[in-house]
């Protein structure tokens, strides 16, 4: 199996929310009690039982309205710096890449202790890991891996109506976003795919990032975090010297 990718063209999304619905469904996780809070944006995070959530933002852009919306979702990235810093606290199995698709899965049966998720979940640029606190469990879109290697689309795609989820092998994937991108570039010279060489969520937008999400793009590469390295190069010396990490 070639290694796989998403392609999201947020200019198709009408936030049906049939994505963040069909994922609920899929792995079996329950609704969430909300509040209204004066946004159609519901709930009003990802959290351990929210892998895919729809987000709202309404934004004055080119002296117009405009409403957008971002199906967030973890972006599986290429070297995940999750997984970095998961191994460099001693979870050598807490996340692991699957080799056949690429897909980045947390695995809840290793119990991981709440300083340690904090660790994680800030490593990584897009803010997507969370945690239960009960069963010191992670959790996060897991590209349907189940669907995925029996020949499936993941759920979130396969209800998508509008052309907006995307999902196949990585090179058709990268035609794809970039062929959209020329065509919208020259109505919309700021439209841009986000860290496309560094993840296989590939997001296409039309305007500035943070207008969509504070953390829809990262700052620079997503890759090995110098926190893990360092942590790497120091944990045999710590263990030789008999002192804890
Ligand atoms: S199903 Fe498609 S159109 Fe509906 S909210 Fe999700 S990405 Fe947008
Ligand atoms: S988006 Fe975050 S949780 Fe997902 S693979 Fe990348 S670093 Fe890990």
């Amino acid at each position: 199996m070639a290694d796989k990718t998403f392609f999201i063209d947020t200019t198709r999304c009408t936030a049906c929310r049939g994505c963040q619905i069909a994922c609920k469904e899929w792995n079996q996780n329950p609704a969430t009690t909300t509040k209204n809070r004066g946004s159609f944006q519901n709930p009003e995070d990802l959290s351990f039982l929210t892998y895919k959530l729809v987000r709202f933002s309404e934004v004055v852009s080119g002296g117009e309205l405009r409403w957008y919306f971002f199906a967030d979702q973890c972006r599986h990235c290429i070297e995940p710096p999750c997984k970095d810093i998961a191994e460099s606290l001693g979870y050598k199995k807490a996340i692991t890449k699957d080799a056949a698709t690429g897909a980045v899965l947390f695995n809840q049966k290793v119990k991981v202790k709440p300083k340690d998720f904090e660790e994680i979940k800030e490593s990584c640029p897009y803010n997507i890991p969370r945690y239960d606190a009960k069963q010191m469990a992670i959790a996060k879109c897991t590209m349907c891996i189940d669907r995925v290697s029996n020949g499936l689309l993941p759920a979130c795609v396969k209800v998508c109506p509008t052309g907006t989820m995307n999902f196949g092998d990585r090179s058709q994937m990268l035609a794809l976003a970039d062929k959209r991108l020329k065509e919208l570039k020259a109505e919309y010279p700021k439209a841009q795919l986000l860290n496309a060489e560094d993840v296989r969520t590939i997001f296409l937008v039309i305007d500035d990032s943070e207008k969509y999400y504070q953390y829809a793009k990262a700052d620079g590469p997503v890759g090995v975090t110098r926190v893990a390295a360092m942590k790497k190069l120091i944990r045999p010396l710590v263990s030789i010297v008999g002192l804890k990490a």
